[in-house]
């Protein structure tokens, strides 16, 4: 569905609810309350397109990036099954050409927006695309591409506008901005040859994987030891030396000091843990992220924010502003997809459910996430650390195991990717209140582990269920 005409736009009278940004969360708001509720609901996104980070700059086209990554590795070990010979195979690995590539991906993408445009029309959102402000509490301001605006009224709204990669500016590092961030990865035509990311968090550690695999020189710049330092240490401690092994350049205790361009367009990074700059074609902030905030006119509405300048709302989305609620990364927990559309969606259901719904709202514990590296991570509940800080040592059973996967048996050396497994339990029952997995599936594996982990499961749960078999799942189940 195009956006609304300016014309109409301009006449539809008050909304019971409008929806600032048409991302995950936005997009999960909106629909549920007008599609299932059948309440009068607008929606502005500012970008040309619908579907938010998740779909245009995130998820979606990364997986297509990381499937890129496994399908080079499966070539390179389909020699040891008896395919062809290395020569060969690695022959064809390299041949990869990324824009070929790239088009199809766009392609995708962009099929996916159409969907997400006839989708908000099936449920009878008004779309309008601008960008929107507050004026007052119930009214916006809806500014076009062509700077042309109009405004619109609202009894209640939802501000879903996301955020954007954090960049150093180039007054805190000489030449920052010779970088690109998340943003710019999906836009690169050729393959660079030669990459440095920057970060230690999911981005870096997903993207510096993706080149990795699909064969670009990459150095991975971290501020500490180890990447992921959030999570469960079993998970990094398992995935860098393999990624090292790889051929993956980690560069710990590093800095980035000073960036500048050579003539010949190729990148100097210097660094603050080495003497010798190193020369890339493309380098990648991935250090974080900030919210969407600049312009929308938060404050003019008084709602308040964080010293990160993420909104606060207490636990069912509301901000200290009656009638306006943030959700998805604006609000600076969580930020998934999954999360985003969820609270989304509960906050409709609260908002326009009836009484049923009257206290409902999404539960930040127990939040399942994957980290879609080689091999994949995932993670739900607390990490060893942090269970022990919250309970006491003496209250914390962990269960560890690490192994090859069957895979393994017909591969090479250089190709057996490890697999490790922690289970963080409580005493005196054993109630499974983490649980940390990396190796070959872990992506898929985890979302029934998660539904058992927010159920309560304890060990001996675990221990009752009957294996699969041949699986590397199974191990999770005979821990001892
Ligand atoms: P967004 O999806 O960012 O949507 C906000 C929308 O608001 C945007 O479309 C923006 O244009 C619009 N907007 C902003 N300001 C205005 C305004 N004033 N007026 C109108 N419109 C406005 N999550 C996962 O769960 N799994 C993954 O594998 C994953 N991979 C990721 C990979 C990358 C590289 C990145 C960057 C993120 C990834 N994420 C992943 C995170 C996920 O994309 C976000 O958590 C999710 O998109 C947040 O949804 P949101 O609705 O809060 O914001
Ligand atoms: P993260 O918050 O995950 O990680 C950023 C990391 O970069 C920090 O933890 C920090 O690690 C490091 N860092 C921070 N500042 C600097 C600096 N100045 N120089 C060098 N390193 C620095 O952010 P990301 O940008 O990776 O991702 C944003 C969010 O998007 C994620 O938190 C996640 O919620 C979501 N996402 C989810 C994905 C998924 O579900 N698979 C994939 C991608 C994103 P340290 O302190 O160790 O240096």
């Amino acid at each position: 569905m195009p956006p609304l005409p300016l014309k109409q736009a301009e006449e539809v009278g008050e909304y019971d609810l409008f929806v600032i940004g048409g991302g995950s969360g936005g997009l999960g708001a909106a629909r549920r309350a007008s599609g299932q509720y059948g309440a009068k609901v607008g929606l502005a996104e500012a970008s040309y397109r619908l579907g938010g980070t998740c779909v245009n700059v995130g998820c979606v086209p990364k997986k297509v990036m990381w499937y890129t990554s496994e399908v080079a590795s499966a070539l390179r070990k389909a020699a040891s099954y008896g395919f062809g010979d290395d020569a060969t195979n690695y022959k064809i690995a390299e041949s990869f050409d990324w824009h070929k590539l790239k088009e199809k991906r766009d392609a995708y993408i962009h099929r996916l927006n159409g969907i997400y445009d006839r989708n908000l029309a099936n449920d009878k959102v008004d779309y309008h695309e601008g960008f929107a402000s507050f004026i007052d509490k119930n009214t916006l301001n809806i500014k076009q591409h062509d700077g042309t605006s109009y405004q619109v009224k609202a009894k209640k709204i939802v501000v879903a506008v996301g955020g954007q990669p954090t960049v150093p500016t180039d007054e805190e590092i000489p030449g920052a901005s010779l970088g690109i961030n998340s943003d710019g990865f999906f836009d690169i035509e050729q393959q660079p040859k030669r990459v440095a990311v920057v970060g230690a968090g999911y981005i870096a550690v997903e993207l510096a994987g993706i080149f990795n695999g699909l064969g670009s020189e990459t150095h991975l710049l971290i501020r500490y030891d180890s990447v992921l330092r959030t999570f469960d240490p079993i998970l990094s401690d398992t995935l860098v030396p393999w990624a090292e092994k790889e051929g993956l350049n980690i560069h710990k205790q590093t800095n980035v000091k000073k960036v500048e361009k050579t003539a010949s367009g190729s990148l100097l990074v210097h660094l603050d843990s080495s003497d010798k700059p190193l020369e890339v074609d493309v380098l990648v902030w991935a250090i974080g992220r900030n919210s969407n905030i600049a312009g929308v006119g938060l404050d003019k509405v008084g709602v308040e924010v964080d010293k990160k300048g993420d909104i606060i709302v207490d636990k069912y989305q509301n901000t200290n502003v009656d009638g306006i609620y943030a959700i998805g990364d604006v609000q600076g927990k969580a930020l998934l997809t999954p999360v985003a559309i969820a609270a989304g969606r509960r906050l409709s259901n609260r908002l326009f459910g009836g009484p049923q719904y009257k206290d409902e709202y999404l539960s930040y514990e127990n939040i399942p996430s994957v980290v879609f590296s080689h091999p994949t991570i995932g993670s739900v509940g607390l990490s060893e650390p942090e269970a022990r800080k919250k309970y006491g040592d003496d209250k914390i059973k962990i269960y560890k195991t690490a192994f090859r996967a069957m895979q393994g048996a017909m591969l090479d050396e250089a190709h057996k990717a490890p697999t490790a497994y922690k289970l963080v339990t409580l005493l005196p029952n054993e109630q499974v209140i983490g649980l940390h997995i990396i190796g070959e599936g872990s992506d898929e594996i985890l979302q029934g582990f998660a539904v058992a982990v927010k159920m309560g499961a304890t060990k001996k749960d675990f221990d009752d269920t009957v294996a699969i078999h041949p699986t590397s799942a199974e191990e999770l189940v005979t821990m001892r």
